[in-house]
């Protein structure tokens, strides 16, 4: 970042904000007689408050990733830590982000429900990084922008070096959402956080380590991104539940089941190749292929008449024609197939 600090993009209420300060963060020791929670003395396993720091969760997480845990913010889902960049940076009604579309819906929801301007930047030919013209749209008003690499819906990873340049020219944060990283060939930017302070790396346990349902998702950043967000989260924002399922099946490898998503996600894309409405499979770093057809209304809908449900893009600009079809394992994979050969058009 050239001149611009974090100190300088953090909105002036949350610069000045007192946190409220938690029964637990005023005594840190593991046994006692806590009687200062208001807590019932029942124990069913969850009559205690849960960890607001999450300590042992990140530092497994810290093992895991290769980051300190100090680099490490913990959110109910990524979209906690996408809304914490609109409450923590931008000033409603004055501050704006932008981002590249098509992406992710949830940054256009997020800048909404904050009250804060968003401008998206469309993707050039072949879905790649318009790097320049994202410098172009942003002002003195621009807090950040915002990149998803691999790229939802499109599957594309954007190249490193580009993602970079965007890093150390713009003088605001720029947030890449790496979703998919896991699925991808190409590398995760993380190792960049340490000497880009503006950079934030988000990544999720919903995808790759098959934890959806308990709402996991981490911001990778400059620790005192992470000192912020952590102020201004709700205290208690992951419950106790979900911190220790997670450390237990944070003990099972995902190496095994990587590779073979990514092997059906090769068979699936040669098998949908040689079908006659199918116009163009686009390369893909990610758990889906985003498939152009003859007619995506109709394959959709011939789809769902065999209770299959894949994405319908054909409304979503850059993507028309597009259907985004989640890669499973070959059972399911194989009825999808299956009932794409059926289709007559
Ligand atoms: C699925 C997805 C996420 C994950 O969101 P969670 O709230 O962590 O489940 C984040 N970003 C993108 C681009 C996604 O597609």
């Amino acid at each position: 970042m050239k001149s611009k600090t974090i100190e300088s993009l953090v909105r002036a209420n949350i610069a000045a904000l007192q946190p409220y300060s938690t029964a637990r963060d005023e005594y840190e020791g593991e046994l006692g007689v806590f009687l200062d929670a208001n807590e019932s003395p029942f124990n069913n396993g969850y009559n205690r408050y849960p960890d607001p720091h999450q300590k042992q969760l990140k530092e497994r997480l810290s093992e895991i990733k290769g980051v300190p845990s100090r680099n490490i913010f913990i959110g109910n889902g990524s979209d906690e830590a996408i809304d914490l960049v609109f409450r923590v940076f931008c000033e409603p009604r004055k501050d704006n982000v932008v981002a590249i579309t098509p992406s992710y819906g949830m940054y256009k929801v997020a800048a909404a429900m904050n009250d804060v301007e968003l401008r998206e930047v469309e993707l050039l030919e072949n879905f790649e990084l318009p790097t320049d013209e994202l410098l172009a749209v942003a002002d003195e008003h621009t807090k950040a922008i915002f990149l998803c690499s691999p790229n939802n819906p499109t599957g594309n990873s954007f190249p490193r070096e580009e993602m970079l340049r965007l890093v150390d020219e713009f003088e605001g944060l720029v947030v890449v959402d790496e979703a998919y990283i896991d699925f991808a060939e190409v590398d995760s930017l993380k190792v960049e956080i340490f000497n880009r302070p503006n950079l934030i790396i988000l990544q999720t346990l919903s995808k790759a380590w098959a934890m959806a349902g308990l709402r996991l998702g981490l911001a990778l950043a400059d620790e005192r991104i992470v000192a912020l967000f952590s102020q201004v989260k709700y205290p208690y924002n992951i419950n106790i539940a979900a911190q220790q399922i997670v450390m237990q099946l944070l003990m099972y490898p995902i190496d095994e089941d990587l590779a073979e998503i990514k092997s059906q996600r090769q068979e699936v894309a040669e098998e949908i190749a040689k079908l006659p409405f199918v116009k163009h499979i686009y390369p893909s770093d990610a758990n889906f292929l985003l498939v152009k057809v003859d007619d995506a209304d109709a394959v959709y809908e011939h789809l769902i008449a065999d209770k299959i449900i894949v994405r319908n893009r054909n409304r979503v600009k850059g993507c028309e024609g597009c259907l985004r079809i989640t890669i499973s394992l070959s059972g399911e994979n194989d009825k999808l197939l299956e009932s794409l050969k059926r289709y007559e058009k």
